[in-house]
């Protein structure tokens, strides 16, 4: 590698992002000179990224499932590349930070009983219902327990917005509508219109129960507002749940989790002498008041065996020299699905796209940073595990932050690179959120690129990978990747590309790395996070969300607490 090129593009980068108003001849003068500079500067990161995917997707590694040989592997593997490049430990003496996994298994054979003067139910695990418990212990139930329909379940005090209002559910079960008011009306002046905000996300529902006090909390399922049909739900909810190990053995959460498919839950109504789509129309007018469900009551018992194992988020840094606490935190995650010995053939979960490419990111990036020299701002490298079991690496970091999150400045998350060359757009998934889009934007014009509308935000992808649980714990996080309009090809061929990894690769045994991806719009889309994290590493101020978003108020109360 040739750090020459490489910094002065930074330098440019950088000088055009922090002179938006003054000395703008110099700017025109720099911007003809660089064109040359960004091809040079993107082959060198296309190198880098081409020699770490083909090792961290070989089948050596074993598709890097946690908690295998496969993870010593690949951690000792990026240990090894962050001393290589003289880029220090993040986490005291230590280039790891332990994360507590824990796996529990519900039995399959529980019944949940519905009783009522006009309405006796028994369902079966599976086909007409799905329960379980993250409280960690070998048995959870709820007996008799009153049932409460509390509509969407949201508490939004900026929306105005309490669906628990006027209402006790302590040691009740509530059921409770998947998605938001937003969608269901389809007006964009509610909640987020057809977008999804946190509140439509089902893992949102359950801990607002759990923090009212239920004792049950049951989701009912509709395959549109959830996005996903009811096979999907009884097929990732049986078998064992992986989750972080907790203190209090998640004795706060509820005891009963689960869901109902639509035939139950219509029935359920009925029987409490209710009309279920009356009902779910008036939960998304704003006057709605939770309803009780008749006199029906719900009891299930669970068995559960619990097991802990340990994995290791990955963390690196290049200090800052002024205000080395204030950090700017890049996340991927290393972990993939790992082996599947009940498949024939390749039974090798690679992972090459998902996510050896967002973790030979982190390493281009760690050398940029390196090259450029350090800031006065901390660069973090955060490299997480158990994403694939529902972001559990990050959110341990979240739980257990080793800088402080009110002078976290921002998280820039990379999950899956394009490999199909480059780009004329970048989508930002969650557009809207933070003023941290506003820097993307200044890095992708002076790249001659421009943002776009995510395509389907009711799919709530923004809550679906690392950068979310800094989200939720206030940090501004920024989540982008190409757009699918080809500069070679056109937006049609880009987006069969799109659809075609979908369809074939995605989550399989088949995403495995090719010598011959084009990882040049990658390499770009890797300069632009690089602009963004050096202007702000160099700034003073720390970015917020937008007003209106979920989040601004947890990172308002954080602020006020650095001050
Ligand atoms: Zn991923």
């Amino acid at each position: 590698m040739k750090p020459l090129k490489l910094l002065s593009l930074f330098l440019f980068s950088s000088a055009l992002l922090i002179s938006c108003s003054p000395e703008p001849t110099q700017i025109v003068e720099e911007q003809a000179q660089p064109l040359a500079e960004i091809a040079s500067a993107t082959a060198e990161i296309e190198a880098m990224l081409h020699e770490h995917i083909a090792v961290l997707a070989s089948d050596e590694f074993e598709g890097r499932a946690p908690a295998t040989p496969g993870e010593e592997k690949t951690i000792n593997y990026l240990q090894a590349e962050f001393e290589a490049l003289g880029i220090g430990p993040g986490n005291g003496e230590s280039y790891f930070q332990s994360v507590s996994v824990t796996e529990i298994t519900t039995a399959s054979d529980a019944v949940l009983t519905f009783s009522g003067s006009n309405y006796n139910a028994e369902l079966e695990y599976a086909t007409q219902m799905i329960v379980g418990s993250q409280q960690q212990i070998p048995t959870t139930s709820i007996a008799d327990s009153e049932l409460v329909f509390v509509g969407y379940g949201v508490v939004a005090p900026e929306r105005n917005w309490n669906d628990y209002a006027g209402i006790d559910v302590t040691g009740k079960t509530v059921v409770i509508l998947v998605n938001d008011p937003g969608y269901a009306t389809q007006d964009p002046e509610v909640f987020n219109g057809n977008a999804m905000t946190y509140y439509g996300r089902w893992t949102y529902k359950y801990e607002e129960a759990a923090r009212q006090g239920a004792a049950g909390a049951l989701i009912v399922h509709e395959t549109g507002p959830a996005g996903y049909g009811w096979e999907v739900v009884s097929g990732s909810w049986s078998g064992p749940q992986i989750g972080l190990q907790a203190d209090n053995l998640n004795s706060d959460k509820n005891d009963i989790e689960g869901w109902l498919t639509l035939e139950s839950a219509e029935a359920l109504f009925a029987g409490a002498g209710l009309d279920y789509q009356a009902l779910k129309d008036r939960a998304a007018q704003p006057d709605f008041t939770a309803v009780p469900l008749g006199d029906v009551t719900a009891s299930v018992t669970i068995q559960n065996s619990v097991r802990t194992s340990q994995s290791q988020n990955v963390i690196a840094m290049i200090p800052g020299t002024e205000r080395p606490m204030e950090t700017i935190i890049y996340t991927a995650h290393w972990d993939h699905l790992g082996v599947n010995p009940e498949l024939p053939g390749d039974n090798i979960y690679n992972g090459a796209a998902d996510n050896a490419t967002g973790t030979a990111a982190l390493l281009a990036m760690a050398k940029m940073h390196a090259d450029a020299g350090p800031a006065p701002r901390s660069i973090v490298f955060l490299v997480v595990t158990a994403e694939e079991s529902g972001l559990l690496g990050s959110r341990w970091y979240a739980e257990h932050p080793v800088f402080p999150l009110e002078t976290t400045v921002a998280n820039i998350n990379i999950d899956v690179l394009n490999t199909y060359g480059p780009m004329h757009d970048i989508v930002v998934v969650g557009n809207g959120s933070s003023e941290l889009e506003g820097y993307l934007e200044l890095a992708a014009t002076a790249q001659g690129r421009h943002l776009v509308e995510e395509p389907n935000p009711e799919r709530g992808y923004y809550y679906r990978s690392d950068h979310f649980n800094f989200a939720k714990a206030g940090v501004p996080a920024l989540y982008a990747e190409s757009g699918e309009d080809s500069v070679e090809f056109g937006k049609e061929w880009g987006a069969q590309q799109a659809q075609d990894y979908n369809e074939n690769r995605y989550h399989a045994p088949s995403d495995e790395y090719d010598p011959n991806w084009n990882l040049e719009g990658a390499a770009q889309d890797i300069l632009l996070y690089f602009d963004v994290a050096n202007k702000l590493s160099r700034e003073t101020g720390f970015p917020n969300w937008l007003d209106g978003n979920e989040f601004k108020g947890i990172r308002d109360a954080s602020q006020s607490a650095r001050q």
